[in-house]
């Protein structure tokens, strides 16, 4: 019998904590067991409708033929079709995209939109590639799953290193399979390839709309607000941006590399831009100089995970000072953390509902398409704030009758209406 090491088992363990599709699963049988679900719906809705799983062949540039694994996940299409991401990386595999699919059917049920949950993506290191590859990467994989998916059947996005140019080569190629012009095949185009204005800051601004209408339950005024930020990617950099615009004192911003701080706010637009011209915060004079694990446990109001998953776990949460935690990115707290914050008393905004800006937006750009229109800017993100800060009050609500956390109260009101929808 081999005996493992006392540092793999714990290895092991950890990393069985952390499988997703674990995870997304017990989540959903805690759900059940409060609204007293009859046993088989939370089996059915334990697996995704159809895992779909295919060999993606792509010619590479010196003639050779690489193949790759791709996955779609089609959770649960209840309340409308499928809908989620594609991403291409390297850790792509079965598990997380049946996670990600479910947490799609989840947050398109809070940000009520009429979709449900799908994700997709293909086992790949992008960096290794060329662009020509990653374009007949991006084709061939949708010849492989292009019966799958369709306006009304399944409507794909970007996602981890995927791009609108990504989503406008394979909206063309499935144009071509299918015979006619399909847009609304799937969203996070390019605006001219009848993507939607405002798409770009959607994630962002729906975080701040819901940082607004937190700061109105809890009676905090923005100017004595201090936030800190993680991350300044898309997600990072407008809701930093559009934060600091509102009045709240941003005093901490981060990318993979550097991380900056001013207990008295930072400059956000002197920041940001020096980030995007020098390619990181180190040399910013506007701040000390910290690190992530540093952003993480600052004495803050607000912290807001805007990066990557599970950078708040059972190692540090108990040193998380800040009150209120925005979960921008996916994921970013573990669900032993979020245990730990739970007693603390923090209060964790899940993401399912503080980053629904983006999935809503997609929305949008979908009934766009097929409505033949073209929304202003302004007109897209006035239609999201009256999505998303009445799915805040109604998580909110949930939260309150059923003396919850908002992360169970989101679960809570989302699987009710897809079973209500099964049903
Ligand atoms: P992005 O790739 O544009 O930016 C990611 C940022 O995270 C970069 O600033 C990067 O430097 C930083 N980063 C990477 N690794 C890090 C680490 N280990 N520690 C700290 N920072 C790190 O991605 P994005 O689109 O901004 O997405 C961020 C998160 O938000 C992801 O979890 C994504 O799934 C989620 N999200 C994005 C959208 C969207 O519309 N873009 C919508 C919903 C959810």
């Amino acid at each position: 019998m081999e005996v493992p090491m006392p540092n793999q088992e714990k290895k092991s363990h950890k990393e069985s904590l952390h499988d997703p599709f674990t995870n997304a699963v017990k989540q959903l049988e805690k759900v059940g067991e409060i609204l007293n679900l009859e046993s088989e719906i939370v089996e059915t809705l334990s697996s995704p409708d159809n895992l779909i799983k295919v060999d993606v062949p792509v010619e590479m540039d010196d003639g050779s033929v690489k193949t790759f694994k791709g996955f779609r996940s089609q959770h649960n299409d209840a309340r409308g079709p499928y809908k989620g991401g594609i991403r291409f990386s390297p850790q792509v595999n079965e598990s997380e995209v049946k996670a990600l699919s479910m947490w799609m059917t989840w947050k398109c049920a809070v940000a009520d939109i009429p979709f449900g949950g799908g994700k997709g993506g293909v086992e790949v290191n992008t960096k290794e590639l060329s662009k020509e590859e990653i374009e007949r990467l991006s084709r061939s994989y949708i010849r492989q799953i292009h019966k799958h998916i369709g306006p009304d059947q399944d409507v794909p996005a970007p996602d981890m290193y995927t791009t609108p140019e990504i989503m406008a080569w394979m909206v063309e190629e499935y144009s071509d399979l299918v015979g006619k012009e399909s847009p609304a095949v799937i969203t996070g185009k390019p605006i001219e390839a009848g993507g939607s204005q405002g798409r770009t800051e959607a994630t962002g601004q729906g975080g701040v709309y819901v940082l607004n209408r937190l700061s109105e339950k809890r009676n905090l005024d923005p100017e004595n607000t201090s936030v800190a930020v993680q991350g300044s990617g898309n997600v990072g950099y407008y809701f930093a941006t559009l934060a600091a615009q509102e009045g709240y004192k941003v005093v901490a911003l981060s990318d993979s590399k550097s991380a900056i701080y001013n207990k008295d706010g930072l400059n956000v637009k002197k920041a940001l831009d020096y980030k995007n011209e020098k390619g990181s915060y180190e040399g910013f004079n506007g701040g000390k100089q910290i690190n992530n694990n540093e952003l993480i446990e600052l004495d803050v109001n607000v912290l807001v995970p805007a990066a990557v998953e599970n950078v708040i776990t059972e190692d540090n949460a108990d040193k998380v000072k800040a009150e209120y935690v925005i979960e921008m990115a996916n994921g970013p707290v573990t669900p032993e953390a979020d245990e730990i914050l739970r007693r603390k008393k923090t209060l964790v905004v899940p993401d399912v509902l503080a980053n629904s800006g983006g999935v809503t937006v997609s929305y949008f750009e979908w009934v766009q398409n097929k409505e033949g229109k073209e929304w202003s800017k302004e007109e897209v993100l006035g239609k999201l704030k009256d999505k998303i800060v009445p799915a805040f009050d109604k998580v909110w609500d949930t939260m309150e009758s059923y003396d919850t956390d908002m992360r169970m109260g989101a679960y809570i009101l989302a699987v009710s209406k897809v079973v209500d929808a099964m049903k």
